[in-house]
């Protein structure tokens, strides 16, 4: 891992922060999509800078994003979805 050590020291303050979405940005579509993934703040900062791959609902296709791309929903704003 090469996360910082100051922002690994900076999450064991923080036990769980609430989950959030991480959201990025549909190319084809430029609205904002769910990428599958719920993290909290603490965790997105550690996450390395690698690229992923999802499934876009909105137009089909395969995008990759990196975490520079990515961004958090509002947990306050994201909707729950009760299964
Ligand atoms: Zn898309």
């Amino acid at each position: 891992m090469t996360a910082l050590p100051r922002s690994v020291e900076a999450s064991k303050g923080k036990h769980e922060g609430p989950m959030a979405s991480v959201m990025i940005l549909c190319p084809d579509t430029r609205r904002e999509v769910y990428t599958g993934i719920e993290t909290d703040e603490a965790s997105f900062a550690k996450l390395p800078d690698v690229i992923a791959r999802m499934h876009c609902p909105l137009c089909g296709n395969e995008h990759a994003w990196t975490k520079h791309k990515a961004w958090l929903a509002e947990p306050a704003l994201a909707r729950k979805r009760v299964a």
